[in-house]
């Protein structure tokens, strides 16, 4: 039972959404996955361009953006239950065309992109006519800290000259994704590091744009990701694929990101919610020594930490959602770092029990642990690795304490003054009476 309000608009959605992940997402997973593993990564899967044309017509289509003009209207809070019932499945995503990395730039072209840069890629990506890719993450740097990226782009005459090497990129390799969001050096001489670089709209079928290789994730290629690298070799962009302006990139990936990272939290949610469910059942079907797995102590504790950790995980990211649609990401950084952090962790460790739960048949993928526990995986990396946001969320603590007045707050963590001290043995009678001392 929730005691937060939904309003019925989003419990309509909620219902309409459940029932088609029963009539066709969860019957065509397992069409789904022998698809994407005999097709590799470089191949549009036949299953997910089936039942998008029904998602639409169901009205299932763009839940995620907040526009209602393009997109359903609704804010992070009510996206979030309907974002939950999608990342149960891997394959439904993608059906909604709500999945990432598409959710993210649909969102930064729909947040920074002109007109003409709205017309010809945000209409067909709303359309779930392409795909794209975001390519920030480069081999040759850390890039957990985005001010070492490295990738140029140079200004000639009407153009961009780009050149980089990145990789991680997901999406790439597949043939329906047309454009890239290319984060590179744009100002390598400003002073402030944060203003050095720029996003730029790269079409994938631009001369000197080379799709390398495939990398694999845990050993998977295509599902859950599909992660590539990316050669950019003298590419030439007109001056008008900029997006917002030369130096603004770090501007635009506070706007981009924010809303990335919850939807991420809220599908892991699902999907941990979703292997609780598989472990309860298969753990009360099969008997070891004589009771069911289900019945051992340390299966039940497990079963009460993942329900106990899913509700926390799902409790932390509502009130991030919340505040987002209060008041903006930038003052809900904490709480989308604390999540960010939290939802990874939390999912790895209920699909690692589900995992032991099903025994040796937990680790391939009959019943999709396997990639599922990858999934987990991946997100405690990418968007930034947990350290990253881990630091940040400390950086913000501190600072909040900074600010406050501990007389107020009962706060303070001052050294005692010599004065307070003598005060205070007085008052304990210590050092202890001649009595008391132990003597020779
Ligand atoms: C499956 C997958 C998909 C991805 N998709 C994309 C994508 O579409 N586009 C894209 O641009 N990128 C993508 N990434 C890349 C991801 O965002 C980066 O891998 C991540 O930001 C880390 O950067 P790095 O790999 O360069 O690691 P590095 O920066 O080299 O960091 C390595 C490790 O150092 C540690 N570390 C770093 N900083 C700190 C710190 N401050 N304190 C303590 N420890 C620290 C962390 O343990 C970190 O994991 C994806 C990654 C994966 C795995």
């Amino acid at each position: 039972m929730e005691f937060w309000s939904t309003s019925p608009r989003v419990e309509q959605l909620r219902a309409r959404l459940l029932a088609f992940m029963a009539q066709h997402i969860y019957p065509n997973e397992r069409r789904f996955f022998s698809e994407a593993e005999r097709n590799g990564p470089w191949a549009v899967n036949s299953v997910t361009e089936e039942l998008k044309p029904m998602a639409r017509a169901a009205g299932l289509w763009n839940l995620f953006l907040p526009d209602a003009t393009q997109g359903a209207g609704l804010g992070n809070f009510d996206y979030a239950p309907l974002c939950e019932v999608m990342g149960r499945s891997l394959l439904a995503p993608e059906v909604f065309n709500c999945s990432a990395p598409d959710t993210g730039n649909m969102e930064t072209l729909h947040r920074y992109g002109s007109e003409a840069q709205k017309r010809r890629w945000l209409e067909p990506l709303l359309a779930g006519k392409i795909r794209s890719a975001f390519a920030m993450t480069e081999p040759e740097v850390a890039s957990s800290d985005a001010t070492n990226i490295s990738t140029s782009i140079v200004r000639q005459g009407d153009e961009y000259v780009i050149n980089g090497r990145k990789w991680y990129t997901t999406g790439a390799t597949n043939p329906r994704c047309e454009i890239l969001i290319v984060m590179g050096k744009s100002n390598p001489g400003e002073a402030n590091r944060h203003q050095q670089h720029a996003m730029v709209l790269v079409p994938k079928a631009t001369r000197g744009v080379t799709v390398v290789r495939p990398l694999p994730v845990l050993g998977y290629y295509g599902v859950p990701d599909r992660a590539s690298e990316v050669w950019l070799e003298d590419v030439r962009v007109p001056v008008d694929h900029m997006l917002l302006g030369e130096g603004r990139g770090f501007e635009i990936a506070q706007g981009r990101l924010g809303p990335g990272r919850i939807h991420h939290c809220m599908r892991l949610i699902g999907l941990a919610e979703r292997c609780l469910e598989r472990m309860c059942r298969r753990t009360s079907s099969r008997t070891t020594f004589g009771k069911p797995v289900a019945d051992q102590t340390v299966t039940l504790e497990r079963i009460a930490e993942a329900r106990i950790s899913i509700e926390q995980a799902r409790l932390l990211t509502l009130k991030a959602a919340w505040m987002m649609d209060k008041v903006g990401n930038k003052a809900a950084m904490q709480e989308i770092a604390m999540i960010k952090v939290s939802a990874p962790l939390m999912a790895e460790r209920v699909i690692d029990w589900t995992i032991q739960a099903f025994g040796g048949g937990g680790t391939n993928d009959d019943h999709f642990l396997g990639v599922a526990f990858a999934t987990a995986r991946l997100l405690r990396l990418a968007d930034g690795p947990d350290e990253v946001h881990r630091n940040q969320i400390g950086r913000l603590e501190l600072k909040r304490h900074h600010q406050t007045d501990p007389a107020a707050t009962g706060g303070g963590g001052e050294v005692l003054s010599r004065e307070e001290a003598r005060a205070l043995a007085a008052a304990n009678r210590w050092p202890p009476p001649d009595s008391a001392r132990i003597t020779q």
